[in-house]
């Protein structure tokens, strides 16, 4: 999974110390027939644009306190996110007699049905509200409008206790409206305008298999001729968003090539990347073994900005189908959703999602190698300047996963946040630079996700994994202190940025008064203005306080959180003036004078800084090799031409 909304911060890794969980790897694989329980699933979406999703079911029950489940921990959001709160109409019917059901009074996705002597199966109706507002929620966020959905099964079920999700059925069946399209991985029998009918899967399967749907709906076949097959679904708010560039679809074809030369097998029937493009759904990235929902802006294909800035999202949640679906950290591979997951591997199960989401980014050239280091500067800044590193493990991030995603965005600095995706990607980096000088440039972490994630093409499987076989495997590729390398950085507090990938691929993080590409562009997208480096700030467009570093000169002379910068030496903020008026104190050696704003009392902060605008970029140590080149270095395809127009 991967978040979009956050302003400023690319994401982050953490990771958790599994040394209790060192059992053997459990493995499991795709089930399509032998269930103890059969239920069929009618959805009916035509009332989508008006936010409402309605299903009915059927359920075989027993007689008596008849006790079915609602999800709630949802696979790839790493916590309780089940949207039952945005359920209603909820009936159950035996022929036409409505029966009486209350709620558990502890579990809240527990629905007791009082089921009559005699009664073998009920039907079950519930409806779906979907978020009207736009932030957050990821799958449980906002998804329809007036043209499109994403269709999230989970929302939309309910299943007997006491059994796992691989041993229910379900046999679902769509309506939609009859003009659209739809695009998903689950098998279906049949399909007709409007309506379609899917072959009977796993509630497993059908949970991980969500449907786009829209009016305005592409779809672009990748590795024409491959086996298993690869397709892009896009759906738009507008025609005119679906315009592709050749170079475009190169890259995205290029991704499916070189994701499979990185782990030299394939772990799906088919694969399907969903892609949808509005500005009136939650942006975000969720995985799923056979496809994954990714929502970015309606602009994405055809604004260079949107593509670059949100050119990573694919190739992470395409690695999951490799790391985090088909290998799982044991803690994550519950039997349902009623099980709480333990988060404490996800930097692996993200940290090196987001590693080698990056990689097959510059793999793919979906950006160009300047872009990319552009934002891997980015990242290095973002925690190089962390005061949050101080008292807490990265590790304990991914702990607390269940809370973080949600978490303001204040403070974020020192609350620390989903800090095991970046950072993680960082230390994955290093990882990798440290088996390609030990081993003379033999090694590196492709030979790790050959050996972790290849083997033989199959279908959906899942093989669990501990702390241990993460580093036995490191040493299996290339004998280190990995045990020592992943304590260090990961299990115990660590107050410095794990920027050794940096330096020992011969690349410098180093700062300048003038802003690099990606910052430039985040600036253009209207995202605001990071001054971590210089002031100690992040702000928004029009100087609201999104974060002040704990220990930067803005915070140590009053400025926090939910503070407006209204005017800087007397006249009213802007990015530029704020820039212009460091460049100005560094010269003239006088603070400057900020014009504060918090909860409706106004003051001037005088901030003694004198050092100028500071942006990162990464510069060449010709000492050494550029083990980042090679890293990003396409192995079996060509680069498509840069997609330009931004800068
Ligand atoms: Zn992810």
């Amino acid at each position: 999974m991967r978040q979009l909304r956050c302003a400023w911060l690319l994401l982050v890794l953490g990771v958790v110390p599994a040394f209790s969980q060192s059992g053997p790897a459990q493995s499991s694989s795709i089930k399509t027939s032998g269930f103890s329980v059969v239920e069929t699933l009618q959805v009916d979406a035509t009332d989508a644009p008006r936010k409402v999703f309605h299903a009915k079911l059927t359920i075989p029950v027993t007689a008596g306190d008849f006790v079915l489940l609602y999800p709630k921990w949802m696979p790839g959001e790493h916590g309780p996110t089940g949207p039952v709160v945005d359920t209603a109409g909820i009936y159950f019917r035996t022929n036409d007699r409505v029966l009486t059901w209350h709620r558990d009074p502890v579990d809240m996705y527990a629905f007791h049905v009082d089921v009559p002597q005699g009664v073998t199966s009920i039907d079950a109706s519930l409806d779906y509200l979907s978020p009207v507002e736009m932030p957050g929620g990821f799958s449980a966020g906002s998804s329809a409008t007036e043209k499109l959905a994403v269709l999230s099964w989970n929302w939309l079920v309910l299943y007997p206790k006491g059994h796992g999700s691989d041993d229910v059925g379900v046999k679902a069946s769509l309506k939609l409206p009859s003009n659209w399209q739809w695009g998903s991985s689950l098998p279906h029998s049949s399909s007709a305008a409007g309506a379609v009918d899917f072959a009977l899967a796993s509630l497993t399967t059908l949970v991980d298999s969500p449907v786009l749907m829209g009016q305005y709906f592409k779809k672009v076949p990748l590795q024409v001729g491959q086996t298993p097959a690869h397709e892009l679904d896009i759906v738009a708010d507008s025609s005119a968003a679906l315009e592709m560039m050749p170079q475009q679809t190169k890259a995205f074809d290029n991704l499916v090539a070189e994701a499979g030369a990185l782990y030299g097998a394939r772990h799906y029937r088919q694969y399907h990347f969903l892609l949808t493009l509005s500005d009136h759904v939650a942006h975000f990235g969720l995985e799923h073994h056979e496809s994954n929902d990714s929502r970015v802006g309606e602009g994405y294909l055809t604004d260079p900005t949107q593509w670059t800035l949100g050119a990573s999202l694919l190739p992470h949640e395409y690695t999951h189908s490799w790391n985090g679906k088909y290998r799982r950290p044991a803690g994550l591979a519950t039997a349902g959703y009623d099980v709480p997951m333990e988060g404490n591997l996800l930097w692996v199960y993200e940290g090196l999602t987001e590693y080698f989401g990056y990689v097959l980014t510059g793999r793919s050239g979906l950006q160009t190698p300047e872009q990319w280091r552009d934002q891997i500067a980015q990242i290095a800044m973002t925690y190089s300047h962390r005061p949050g590193r101080k008292w807490r493990s990265l590790e304990d991030t991914a702990t607390a996963a269940q809370t973080l995603y949600e978490a303001s965005e204040a403070f974020t600095n020192y609350r620390r946040s989903v800090d095991y995706y970046d950072e993680g990607a960082l230390i994955w980096l290093e990882a990798d630079t440290i088996i390609r000088q030990k081993s003379g440039g033999k090694k590196s972490m492709d030979d790790f996700a050959h050996l972790f994630h290849g083997g033989q093409n199959t279908p959906p499987a899942v093989k669990t994994y501990t702390f241990e076989d993460v580093v036995n495997t490191l040493n299996q590729v290339q004998p280190y202190d990995w045990r020592g390398f992943l304590t260090e950085r990961i299990l115990k507090v660590a107050e410095r940025a794990p920027l050794g990938g940096i330096t020992n691929s011969g690349w410098l993080l180093v700062y300048t008064d003038q802003p690099n590409a990606i910052a430039k562009m985040r600036e253009q997208q209207g995202r605001g203005f990071d001054a971590t480096v210089s002031v100690g700030l992040v702000l928004t467009k029009d100087g609201a306080v999104m974060d002040a570093i704990e220990d930067g000169i803005a915070a140590k002379n009053g400025i926090g959180p939910g503070m407006k910068i209204v005017a800087v030496n007397g006249r009213k903020y802007s990015q530029e003036f704020l820039i212009a008026a460091m460049r100005e104190a560094q010269k003239s050696h006088q603070p400057m004078q900020l014009l504060v704003e918090n909860t409706e009392y106004y003051r001037t902060i005088s901030l003694p800084y004198f050092d100028g605008p500071q942006f990162p970029h990464l510069i060449r140590d010709e000492s050494k090799t550029d083990l980042l080149g090679d890293i990003i270095k396409p192995k079996v395809t060509t680069a498509p031409a840069p997609v330009t127009g931004a800068e």
